[in-house]
């Protein structure tokens, strides 16, 4: 068993889309970046890799390549389940936090960890997602960006 955290934060921007966990939101500002800036996902694309002693996701996925321009998140947590299955590991399981102070994700969560359990070929027990604002403090608070922490479990498949 290993262990890895994830972090990640993007700006949010008048229009745009909001994608979280894979999932479109509905709301007036989106998130910028390179991908669609699925920063929960980029989050726990993190982790698996850093479980893996992999680097970081803008190692593998520089966002200097067109290739990754406006690529949805979930390819890239394909691409780096692929590179943990090539390692010999398995996801083991996903804890979340999603720290943004608007909207409400209540109604989205379940369909996040649907998601990424999907990608990563687990149970969506094994997949949890968190919200929580900033109580008004900071960047996040004042609505200027999201930020996300993952943690992952892998092991070895034979162990599986
Ligand atoms: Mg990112």
């Amino acid at each position: 068993m290993r262990i890895g955290i994830g972090y990640d934060s993007h700006r949010l921007v008048e229009g745009g889309r909001l994608i979280l966990g894979g999932v479109e939101i509905a709301h007036e500002k989106g998130l910028m970046g390179h991908s669609d800036a699925d920063v929960l996902v980029h989050a726990i694309c993190d982790a698996i890799l850093g479980a893996l002693g992999g680097g970081d996701i803008g190692r593998h996925f520089p966002d200097t390549d067109p290739a990754y321009k406006g690529i949805s998140s979930i390819k890239l947590l394909q691409k780096v389940y692929a590179v943990a299955g090539e390692r010999g590991f398995v996801v083991n399981n996903v804890d979340s936090t999603v720290i943004l102070e608007r909207p409400k994700l209540m109604g989205s969560m379940q369909d996040m960890a649907v998601n990424i359990s999907k990608t990563l070929r687990i149970s969506v027990d094994s997949v949890n997602v968190k919200a929580k604002t900033n109580e008004g403090m900071g960047l996040i608070g004042r609505d200027e960006g999201i930020a996300a922490f993952a943690v992952v479990t892998i092991q070895e498949k034979d162990n599986k």
